[in-house]
């Protein structure tokens, strides 16, 4: 399938002129800044921040072999799936393909940005129906939503049938890679360059510790996030986050620890939940969460809060009848879990 990117953006972001900050009009070096109406007395937070997060994508660029172009930094990942949307979609024409159960995000912004969703379930074991998801695309679809490893399901999508489908979607597929960091793969990042309509997500909400901070990267074409960065509020990753994040990135080594132990302690906790009666299905997972059907699980999500315990009740999602999922915590409070799921 011949891919055109020019054909999936909205006419009116194609003609937009996109708002020039004063940081963009200016670019050299000045000692007397008098040209974005900040207050001069120093706060430490008086100025605003670069628009362009050169530094941030500088070292994320390294740390992910990709180049700076190729970066799009977001407010969480949400505001990537948010422009994503707005970029590509006519409100009231167009389409998107959103795979279930998988995220809540990618149709909470279809449904603001008033675009269609079109669904598409799983397969039993979670993963992605390539036949039906040809047979459900049409020439208003632009974009397809691919979770991989999925949320709540805790497993990676097949990788060839995602190949499959980068190669055959005539829009643009998005692969959430939230969870990249819980696996034993790199991902799509390492072959980002195969497939001009690739659009990986990743964020440091999760492995990296920040889901404080809202920082969400995209990775994808440099033409692609041209078309994000021309849409997106100028200052939209703020001044401290910039400045914390950068730092942290210093310290991948404490990321990759504290992975390692997620890791150890899910295995952990696979290995008690199964020797538990209640407990049906332990699905596979490959993230920092683990999903299980139990029976009368939202009887168990309620008898868990009353002992201070909070999981999350996903038993009204598609194919995950009697499901919770849960995050894998410290092992203190892994070892809490597994005791009063026991005595229930
Ligand atoms: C947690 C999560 C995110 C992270 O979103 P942020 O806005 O970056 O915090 C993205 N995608 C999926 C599938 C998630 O589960």
């Amino acid at each position: 399938m011949k891919f055109d990117l020019d054909k999936l953006i909205r006419d009116n972001v194609k003609q937009l002129k996109p708002y020039s900050s004063a940081r963009d009009d200016f670019k050299g070096d000045a000692s007397v800044f008098l040209d974005a109406n900040e207050n001069p007395f120093p706060t430490e937070y008086n100025r605003y921040p670069d628009p362009h997060q050169k530094k941030l994508k500088k070292k994320i660029g390294e740390i992910k072999g990709v180049e700076t172009n190729q970066i799009f930094l977001g407010n969480g990942s949400d505001e990537p799936i948010d422009l994503l949307i707005r970029a590509f979609c006519e409100p009231g024409r167009d389409n998107v393909l959103i795979p279930q159960p998988t995220y809540g995000m990618y149709t909470v912004s279809a449904e603001v940005n008033a675009v269609t969703i079109k669904t598409i379930p799983l397969t039993h074991d979670f993963d992605i129906d390539v036949d039906l998801t040809k047979k459900t695309w049409d020439v208003h679809t632009k974009l397809l939503f691919l979770c991989s490893p999925n949320n709540p399901s805790g497993n990676l999508l097949d990788f060839d049938k995602v190949q499959m489908l980068l190669i055959e979607f005539p829009g643009i597929v998005i692969v959430d890679e939230a969870y990249i960091d819980f696996t034993n793969y790199d991902g799509f990042v390492p072959i980002l360059n195969s497939f001009p309509n690739l659009v990986i997500l990743q964020t440091l909400s999760k492995a990296w510790g920040l889901a404080s901070l809202r920082l969400g990267m995209c990775f994808a074409s440099k033409e692609i996030v041209a078309v994000l960065n021309k849409i997106k509020p100028p200052y939209n990753i703020n001044g401290i986050t910039q400045q914390i994040v950068l730092k942290s990135l210093e310290e991948i080594e404490q990321k990759n620890k504290w992975v390692a132990e997620i890791i150890d302690a899910r295995e952990f906790v696979e290995n008690e939940l199964v020797k538990i009666p209640a407990v049906q299905i332990v699905y596979p997972s490959q993230a920092n969460f683990i999903l299980i059907k139990i029976a009368n699980a939202k009887s168990v999500y309620q008898s868990l809060i009353t002992k201070g315990i909070v999981v999350r009740d996903r038993s009204n999602v598609l194919l995950c009848g009697d499901c919770l999922r849960i995050t894998i915590g410290t092992p203190e409070e892994n070892k809490i879990l597994i005791s009063e799921l026991s005595n229930l």
